[in-house]
């Protein structure tokens, strides 16, 4: 039996063009080939346990092996295997009526991209490293005779009878010459690795399979009988049963923390993590791990992995995963992902974004329920989870909805607060006199110890908002909660950081303010430093460089890239607040002479020091001048 046939397709040859396309990704090949072996492999199971195929199922298997000098590789399994007219209406037809679509498409495509995506690459990505691929398959129907089918990857292909003697499909490629690199052990150990490391079924890797098909022309019906040679193979390189195969009932921590060392050998153990179990709407399995990040953040991205039907897919799972949960580690396993498509599509899928948010969901009530369980373990990982959680909150409405219970707020004093907790501890006395409840926050309590000092006196309470994602979050905080305003502590003196209805009286009359208020500005000297005369406790310091709380939000979203770069091309500007109730300052207006300018100059500088601002020549100015005071 022998039938030569040509593939009715309306091109000469489309090789090319998917070679074209697909060349940087060509390695993929061996993974639709190995799929569609584990596939015809579960196959034999289905039938067997439906008991429509009463022989031996025997232990499933795949191999693959490559032959250097032969220049072939080899992808063999022991499945249901095809007839002559299975290859004919499977590999012939529908590959290539996929195929022709595929040519149709592309005429007038602008991305290739778009167009890769819409169609399974499957058998025929062979030619992207083969010019020429063989089958040699035996059915498992009763009285199935061996097949053998040939193409090279024109159009004509070549039917005839096989030589498989035992159930079960061989695909043979015949590796073309730019494709040499396949043809080597740690190539295609790699590759093997990277995305049938979890397939469902045992595979061995061989470092030489030997088979006589090559000596096998079109006419050699003569050598039926020949099966491959002796094989020589190493171990199975699958685990074929990973943990979020299994069920969470059945898994101890360890064997959530072995996976994790396995998937992430260089990373510190994980804090915690999410077994995902979906049926319905969408079928959908997984492990999400927190990883300890810190601040490190770009670094950690694209750590989850992203399968279908155990077959690793892609490390991309932007739009799957919800961007905050970006920096997560683990792996994601859904069929209903639509595979291979383009960014647009991924994002405008139903499916995908049931997933997103389904994810998104499974995190908060991870962290609710640890929230929950143990109070003092969560606030311990805070510095970790928060990370998450604030970007969450920032990011998303619903997870803010959702997270308002268990989002923690932290002070100075490394104190930890639910958003409740903290408004019934500051109500008392952080309410301004129109009735606002005023949330004073640091982002550095180095530098701005003398504020947080001056605001704890008085019986605030000062919050630390000092990681990187803390700026967007207190606008996210003012946006939502309600009669409830966000100020740095050093914004400005703490008599008027929370203003409030009683005024403290002066001790200087009219005079005596305006005179102060010339002498400094005259010892100061810098357009950029607004003196003003305050009224301030006379335990308050005497001198006071602050920023304006709207000034300097503009400057940090400038900084930030926020799009307000005209605020950045404005020179800090400063409010250098005098208190008139120290007694320093009486000091000074009775001085007479140089004496007040020297005197206040000191009082200024020595504002500046504290707050790390007095830098430069000012600084040795300061010394010197120190100097000839004592
Ligand atoms: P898909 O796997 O998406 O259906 P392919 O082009 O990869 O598309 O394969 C086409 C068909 O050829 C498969 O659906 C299957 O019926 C058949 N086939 C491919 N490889 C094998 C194999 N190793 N054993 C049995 N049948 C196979």
């Amino acid at each position: 039996m022998q039938e030569k046939g040509s593939i009715s397709i309306h091109t000469e040859n489309i090789f090319p063009i998917i070679k074209k396309f697909l060349y940087s990704d060509n390695e993929i090949f061996l993974r639709e080939l190995v799929s569609n072996a584990v596939d015809a492999v579960q196959k034999v199971k289905r039938l067997s346990s439906l008991g429509q195929y009463q022989g031996e199922i025997g232990a499933p298997l795949v191999e693959v092996a490559f032959d250097k000098e032969a220049r072939t590789i080899t992808i063999s399994d022991n499945g249901i295997g095809m007839t002559a007219d299975e290859i004919k209406k499977y590999i012939n037809q529908i590959a290539f009526s996929g195929a022709e679509e595929f040519v149709e498409k592309f005429k007038d495509a602008k991305d290739a991209n778009e167009l890769i995506g819409k169609f399974g690459l499957g058998f025929y990505s062979a030619f992207m490293v083969a010019d020429q691929v063989e089958i040699q398959t035996l059915s498992y129907q009763d009285g199935a005779a061996p097949a053998r089918w040939i193409c090279d990857g024109s159009t004509e292909f070549e039917i005839s009878e096989g030589k498989r003697s035992t159930r079960g499909t061989d695909i043979i490629l015949h590796v073309n010459a730019d494709s040499d690199e396949f043809l080597d052990e740690h190539k295609l150990q790699t590759i093997l690795d990277k995305y049938c490391r979890f397939l469902s079924v045992p595979i061995k890797f061989g470092t030489k399979k030997e088979y006589d098909y090559e000596e096998a022309t079109a006419e050699g019906e003569e050598s039926a009988d020949k099966k491959p040679k002796e094989v020589e193979v190493d171990n199975i390189i699958n685990d074929t049963t990973p943990i979020w195969t299994k069920a969470p009932a059945d898994l101890t921590d360890e064997d959530y923390l072995k996976f994790y060392r396995e998937l992430y050998p260089m990373s510190e153990e994980p804090l915690f993590w999410i077994h995902l179990n979906v049926d319905y709407p969408f079928t959908l399995t997984g492990v999400l791990y927190f990883p300890k990040v810190k601040n490190d953040f770009e670094f950690q991205r694209n750590k989850i992995k992203l399968f279908s039907r155990q077959v690793f897919i892609t490390d991309e799972v932007k739009d799957i995963v919800p961007d905050f949960l970006m920096l997560l580690h683990g792996v994601i396993d859904s069929p209903d992902i639509p595979l291979n498509v383009s960014r647009s599509f991924l994002q405008a899928d139903g499916n995908v974004k049931k997933i997103n948010s389904h994810i998104s969901k499974k995190v908060a009530d991870k962290l609710a329920e640890l929230f929950k369980a143990d109070r003092k373990s969560y606030e311990s990982k805070w510095a970790d989870i928060g990370l998450f959680v604030k970007y969450g909150m920032i990011s998303e409405d619903k997870f803010y909805d959702r997270a308002k219970d268990f989002v923690l707020l932290s002070n100075t004093k490394s104190e930890h607060f639910t958003f409740s907790k903290y408004q019934e501890k500051t109500e008392l006395l952080q309410k301004d006199k129109s009735g606002n409840l005023v949330y004073l926050y640091t982002n550095d309590p180095a530098k701005q110890d003398s504020f947080i000092q001056s605001a704890n006196r008085k019986g605030y309470d000062v919050l630390l908002m000092n990681s990187p994602i803390d700026t967007h979050f207190i606008h996210t905080l003012e946006r939502k909660l309600e009669k409830i305003s966000m100020k740095r502590v050093d914004a400005d003196v703490v008599e008027k950081l929370i203003e409030k209805e009683e005024k403290i009286e002066s001790i200087l009359n009219e005079e005596q303010t305006n005179n102060v208020k010339t002498i400094f500005e005259q010892a100061i000297n810098k357009p950029n430093m607004t003196v003003k005369v305050e009224a301030l406790g006379p335990d308050e310091l005497p001198v006071t460089v602050t920023m304006d709380e709207f000034m300097r939000r503009m400057k940090d979203m400038s900084a930030l890239g926020g799009g307000m770069s005209f605020y950045g091309s404005i020179p800090d500007s400063y409010n250098v607040s005098v208190n008139s109730n120290h007694k320093l300052v009486s000091k000074i207006l009775a001085a007479g002479g140089d004496d007040q300018g020297r005197l206040a100059k000191q009082a200024f500088d020595l504002a500046m020091l504290s707050q790390g601002m007095l830098t430069g020549a000012d600084l040795t100015e300061f010394v010197n001048r120190s100097v000839s005071l004592i």
